[in-house]
């Protein structure tokens, strides 16, 4: 019961979030004007806005225009679903299951912003950094601390090790192609993910994000032929098998 109340819970937030990945990078209100079919202007009723079940319903139609709403919507709905259920059975119903599911709400609509327009718009990832240091210092466990200084500590560590890798990763890339290969977006996303998850796991997100280029690039190039390839859903995916299973896998690997 309780999994299918978060199930649902989730999939609420995800159709907030498509609201973001749409108004976000075209700079416009995420509260107004209330939703409304982006080929006919036509204003959507609350019963054709229920998350997932409206889009099955109308079969991925406007019910107005009949124009195909982009499947996007309910794989979105659906992602954050899985997203709220996965960490709720990894953390409970914690502050650190709330803290991570910001990051990981964050880092969705980041992803999905950059698929489209190859860009992550700051007012994602500055705000975060913010939100991260902050929730790092008022509450130590999110960096398994009993203390607040040390753990604010590990977050800031994060954000510089998340942003700084990123940084050299490009100017290296730059250095031998000479073409820019990492932007700037993909720096503060990084920051960002380190705030939230410590130096540590900021690294272990960056040596992770690579194993995932080709899965991304391959739908990316059978789906539009694409050949510039967005970074952030990598890091994105990487930061959240971290938050999941790093602190384990280190473990392992370091036998720490
Ligand atoms: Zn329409």
């Amino acid at each position: 019961m309780t999994i299918i109340f978060l199930f649902i819970i989730g999939a609420i937030t995800g159709s907030f979030m498509n609201v973001c990945i749409y108004r976000l990078p075209r700079d416009e209100s995420i509260v107004k004007p209330p939703s409304h079919c982006p080929s006919c202007g036509g204003r959507i009723p609350w019963f054709d806005n229920i998350p997932i079940l409206s889009f099955l319903i109308l079969r991925g139609k406007c019910r107005f225009c009949k124009k195909r709403i982009p499947a996007r919507y309910i794989i979105v709905e659906a992602l954050s679903g899985f997203i709220c259920v996965l960490l709720f059975l990894h953390f409970g119903l914690t502050a650190k299951f709330f803290i991570l599911w910001y990051l990981s709400s964050a880092l969705l609509v980041a992803s999905f912003i950059d698929l489209q327009f190859q860009e992550i718009p700051d007012i994602i990832t500055l705000p975060g950094i913010v939100v991260g240091l902050v929730a790092a210092g008022l509450y130590p466990p999110l960096m398994g601390r009993l203390n607040n200084f040390p753990s604010f500590l590990d977050s800031l560590l994060g954000v510089l090790a998340g942003g700084g890798s990123i940084y050299l990763a490009g100017f290296i890339g730059e250095f031998i192609f000479k073409k820019e290969s990492m932007g700037g977006g993909d720096v503060k996303l990084l920051a960002m993910i380190g705030s939230f998850i410590g130096w540590k796991l900021a690294l272990f997100t960056f040596f992770l994000a690579p194993f995932f280029g080709s899965f991304v690039g391959i739908v990316l190039k059978i789906k539009e032929g694409r050949e510039i390839i967005p970074y952030g859903p990598h890091l994105s995916l990487a930061a959240f098998v971290a938050i999941l299973y790093g602190e384990e896998i280190l473990k392992k690997l370091f036998l720490v």
